[in-house]
């Protein structure tokens, strides 16, 4: 299945293997043409719940380069270590903390017998150097999260915008991590972006865990209404010694991907941890001053983390669907790179073009529309389910004389004749999550 997902995705471009042509960069993907608008419909369609239709979120875009000193508050130049494993028989390298994957290599490799080298520590950050002065560069990390830029912001917003507690802060972008074993397609990738949002509240133990809730809630519905199989996604809780001592809660959402159930977004309650170190290693006040009573605090900190990747690639699995010799993709409208595609029944009839044109023409200001007039009609519906392009329409001699069209549904296959000049709300009516 996920063979079939990555070959779908590299002959429809979608994802192509990082720096292909000189033999590739493991744990790095490219977007295609495909890939990125899918990618970019998420993020608009997140965005949008997120930001948009919410009074109490704001968005933040803050720099991939940090200070360095920001990495020591955060716990990661000390921390952000797993233990690496070398298996003594072939030199493959593993997570210890991922024991599928061990006995997985021990079975497949070496009969079930496995001889490791004892765990040693390995740093996760990605080192780079900045500077133009030879020999004197000076040594940053390419963000491992997104977080930090939050947290150092949090003044910066306040200030700002006066929005009140409680209230979230909302970013998506790139995070770099050395992962030792990359893999899964897009899964688990050394580049990778993230959507977050940091949900600062009172520091009240009750009212904290009833928001961590309600945002779980959230978060889960938010993927149930883009469609999502139910039965494929859960709540997996941390046990209290399997978080980070600073979190009072934290719970992962899960997928049930091709391999077996795995992460697709974090939902930790992260207490006062950050704001609370960047005040000791910044020397900065950071608490927050209600307007109204005076009092002053440092606020806790809900976060809901995602991958957008592994949020793309779980949706891409999801609606992967083969009927006979059909392959297509079930995606919500909302999230297909195309919504429609125009097609002249016949590419050799001048007036029958000419229509579509106009058509098309018409549409592409409100939607992602797609051309063409190649092959007969059966292969141009075909080619456009792999994309998972909800509604073909199609120009033929009849149009010509009732100003009428065929749409086909991508679901169904179903075909109905809507008039011209009804295409726009047809559309809109469905296209909306
Ligand atoms: P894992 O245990 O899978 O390494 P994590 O618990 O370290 O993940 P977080 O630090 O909580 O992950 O990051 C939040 C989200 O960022 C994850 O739920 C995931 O969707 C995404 N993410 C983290 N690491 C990667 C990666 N290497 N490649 C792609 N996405 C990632």
């Amino acid at each position: 299945m996920l063979e079939k997902i990555v070959a779908l995705c590299k002959r429809r471009g979608f994802i192509f293997p990082g720096s292909e042509i000189y033999g590739g960069l493991a744990g790095t993907w490219d977007y295609g043409p495909l890939g990125v608008q899918l990618k970019k419909n998420i993020k608009d369609i997140w965005w949008k719940d997120t930001v948009q239709l919410r009074d109490d979120i704001v968005g933040l875009d803050a720099a991939i380069l940090m200070n360095p000193k920001i990495w020591e508050a955060s716990g990661h130049i000390e921390a952000f270590v797993d233990p690496l494993i070398e298996c003594k028989i072939c030199h493959e390298r593993f997570r210890a903390d991922k024991k599928q994957e061990v006995k997985e290599h021990e079975e497949t490799k070496h009969g079930s017998k496995g001889d490791w080298t004892q765990p040693r520590k390995f740093h996760g950050l990605v080192k780079a150097y900045l500077g133009v002065v030879e020999g004197q560069e000076q040594l940053l990390y390419l963000r491992p999260e997104i977080t930090q830029g939050v947290h150092v912001n949090f003044k910066n917003v306040v200030d700002s915008t006066r929005i009140k507690i409680p209230f979230g802060i909302a970013q998506f972008g790139k995070a770099f991590r050395n992962e030792i074993t990359p893999g899964n397609f897009t899964f688990r990738s050394r580049e990778f972006e993230q959507m977050e949002v940091q949900y600062f509240v009172k520091p009240d133990e009750q009212e904290s865990l009833r928001i961590f809730e309600s945002w779980k809630k959230e978060r889960m519905d938010w993927y149930v209404d883009l469609g999502l199989s139910e039965e494929r996604l859960r709540f997996k809780d941390h046990a209290p010694d399997e978080r980070a001592h600073y979190a009072k809660a934290a719970t992962d959402i899960e997928y049930h991907f091709p391999w077996g159930w795995d992460e697709v977004m974090g939902i930790h309650h992260r207490a006062d941890w950050d704001l609370s170190r960047h005040e000791k290693y910044s020397g900065q006040n950071m608490k927050y001053k209600d307007p109204v009573t005076g009092e002053e605090y440092t606020p806790w900190d809900i976060e809901t983390s995602a991958g957008v990747d592994r949020s793309l690639l779980f949706l891409l699995v999801d609606a992967y669907r083969e009927e006979g010799d059909r392959v297509y993709l079930k995606l919500h409208p909302a999230l297909s790179p195309y919504k429609a595609a125009v097609f002249p029944l016949l590419s050799n009839k001048p007036e029958l073009v000419k229509l579509a044109k106009r058509i098309y023409d018409d549409l592409r200001p409100q939607f992602m529309t797609a051309w063409d007039d190649r092959g007969n009609i059966g292969k141009r519906y075909y080619s456009q389910d792999e994309l998972g392009t909800p509604f073909c329409v199609t120009v033929d001699f009849d149009t010509l004389l009732d100003k009428k069209v065929t749409i086909r549904d991508r679901d169904t296959m179903k075909q109905e004749r809507i008039a011209i000049k009804e295409l726009v709300n047809y559309f809109t009516d469905k296209l909306n999550v």
